[in-house]
């Protein structure tokens, strides 16, 4: 089974409906994962029936009792990410968006006055869609953990693998512990672009994040003829770096109403949804090269 992720440096640039082009027109039996789990929207373009609600717990939070608690103020000194707070009367609380759970306020408490307590951070959802199964995520308000409830997403999507050839992961933006979160362990970086001085700057920082993992990149142009000479400084430094470009969508109003119908904009006979499928056709080729390479190994 070959892992995919669809990633960009930044949010915006069209993530989300070009994995759900993939997901129609790529070859094969495929299994989705929403791994952009704070903003988890491919199940608005899957139309999922859901199947099971998994109950996630994040890391454990400190909570003071405050019948122990005799205000000493030393938890709060030896808390590095300033999660305990003194309230107006004098007394301390653990702010829980704040705190990570380290347990050194715990530990220096002399009245044995802090414990640390799991709580429910989200659920995992496992559905079906007419394209394969679907597991994605709602996470609590204000909770943290995204990187661990992306780990948690992956692990419950490849369950569902069993004879699937692919695992397509729609995946979160930017570059940090949620991105690293998924991709490791993949096979592919899908990374959706878009002709602007910004989105070249978080292209390069998310090549550079990839290339840590060894994973190979390939990237797509979203908008392309917005800027057409911008389009062309992200082509030419995707040939410099060997990310192999799958290619360019046009800006294309069809997408936006799709989006706001709540409907795949591949129903539609439109330049993008053209765009999509020559671009599903290309990476379903790279794709099928490292699947028979990977046979290849094992036969030797
Ligand atoms: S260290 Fe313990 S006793 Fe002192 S303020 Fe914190 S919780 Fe209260
Ligand atoms: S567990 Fe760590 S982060 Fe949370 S309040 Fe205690 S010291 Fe601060």
């Amino acid at each position: 089974m070959i892992q995919v992720a669809v990633l960009s440096g930044k949010g915006g640039t069209g993530k989300t409906v070009v994995t759900g082009a993939l997901a129609e027109f790529l070859p094969g039996k495929k299994v989705f994962a929403d791994c952009d789990v704070e903003a988890a929207n491919l199940a608005l373009i899957l139309s999922p029936r859901e199947r099971a609600r998994i109950p996630f717990f994040g890391l454990k939070k400190a909570t003071i009792e405050k019948k122990s608690c005799v205000a000493c103020g030393l938890c709060a000194h030896a808390c590095r990410f300033g999660a305990i707070r003194n309230g107006i009367d004098g007394s301390f609380y653990v702010d829980p968006v704040r705190c990570e759970g380290c347990g050194v306020c715990a530990g220096v408490c002399p009245e044995r006055a802090i414990v640390l307590l799991k709580k429910q951070d989200g659920e995992i959802i496992c559905a079906d869609t007419d394209l394969g199964p679907l597991v994605y995520a709602e996470l609590s308000p204000g909770s943290g953990n995204s990187g661990l409830l992306v780990h948690e997403v992956k692990k419950e999507a490849q369950k569902e693998v069993r004879d699937h050839d692919l695992l397509l992961i729609d995946g979160p933006p930017g570059i940090g512990c949620p991105v690293i979160s998924t991709m490791s362990g993949i096979d592919t970086v899908v990374i959706v672009t878009e002709p602007s001085i910004a989105a070249m700057h978080d292209l390069k920082r998310l090549v550079m994040v990839s290339r840590g993992f060894s994973l190979s990149l390939c990237a797509i142009i979203n908008r392309a003829d917005l800027h057409g000479g911008y389009a062309q400084t992200i082509e030419r430094f995707c040939a410099d770096e060997g990310i192999s470009l799958l290619g360019k969508v046009p800006f294309d109003p069809t997408i936006q109403d799709a989006v706001s119908k709540g409907v795949p904009v591949t129903r539609f006979g439109c330049p993008a949804t053209v765009a999509f499928r020559e671009i599903a056709a290309n990476l379903s080729g790279i794709l099928g090269e490292k699947a028979s390479d990977r046979l290849k190994g094992r036969n030797e």
